[in-house]
């Protein structure tokens, strides 16, 4: 059983990173909070523990990756989180995107179209922490609509188009932050959701996410 601690010297490394996510331009202080207040070498295989604080993309095993620091702090600032809310992520992955959702206070439904990612998610302790979060195996085009709508939509790998069923699933005035476009770059996109057939686009920076491919695996 793999021990998790949470060492003085991680938790400086931990602030080091908060404050140069500020530097490189994230204001909102709650998303910083709650960057600052995650153990982020918990996500990661205890390889890369010594240096989890980079502000840098890791893999976490079936060829994905735990987000740079500073790109879940980006996606989650464009969000505008709100306590209570419901915000359906797509592309668990490590969790640690949804464990900065749920730390902000917000209702989680999160989705992983891989099992083997989502079997490791389930038994990880430090989601015990965050009774507001729900994992789900599954196909993030499809979205839950059981459990639509949805106050906020996060997507977390490179769509090739804005999934319709998706925005079916936001309220109305609901907001959906989404990386869009082809295999090496994409274009940061929020969606809000003015009407039940109208949607207006904001453009933000370029990314480069791993796919978000179809189907279950
Ligand atoms: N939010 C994650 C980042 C994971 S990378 C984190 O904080 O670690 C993107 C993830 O999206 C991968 O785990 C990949 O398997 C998953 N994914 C890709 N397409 C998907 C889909 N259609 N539905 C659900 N998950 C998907």
């Amino acid at each position: 059983m793999r021990r998790y601690e949470d060492t003085y010297k991680q938790k400086g490394l931990r602030k080091q990173l908060v404050d140069s996510i500020r530097q490189k331009g994230i204001t909102d202080e709650n998303v910083l909070a709650a960057i600052g207040n995650i153990p982020r070498h918990y996500f990661l295989d205890t390889a890369f523990e010594s240096i989890a604080y980079d502000d840098r993309a890791f893999p976490i095993g079936e060829g994905q990756t735990i987000s740079q620091p500073y790109t879940v702090a980006y996606q989650t600032q464009l969000l505008e989180p709100r306590p209570f809310e419901k915000v359906l992520e797509i592309g668990t992955g490590s969790g640690y995107q949804a464990c900065v959702l749920a730390e902000l206070k917000m209702n989680v439904f999160t989705i992983e179209r891989q099992k083997r990612l989502f079997d490791q998610m389930k038994v990880f302790p430090f989601k015990s922490k965050y009774p507001n979060l729900r994992l789900f195996y599954g196909d993030g085009y499809e979205g839950l609509p059981s459990y639509a709508p949805f106050d906020k939509v996060l997507v977390t790998a490179a769509a090739p188009h804005i999934p319709e069923k998706l925005v079916q699933q936001l309220k109305i005035g609901g907001k959906m932050v989404i990386p869009v476009g082809g295999q090496e770059v994409q274009r940061m996109l929020r969606i809000t959701k003015i009407s039940e057939t109208e949607t207006e686009q904001e453009l933000f920076d370029n990314f480069s996410f791993v796919p978000m491919l179809a189907g279950k695996k």
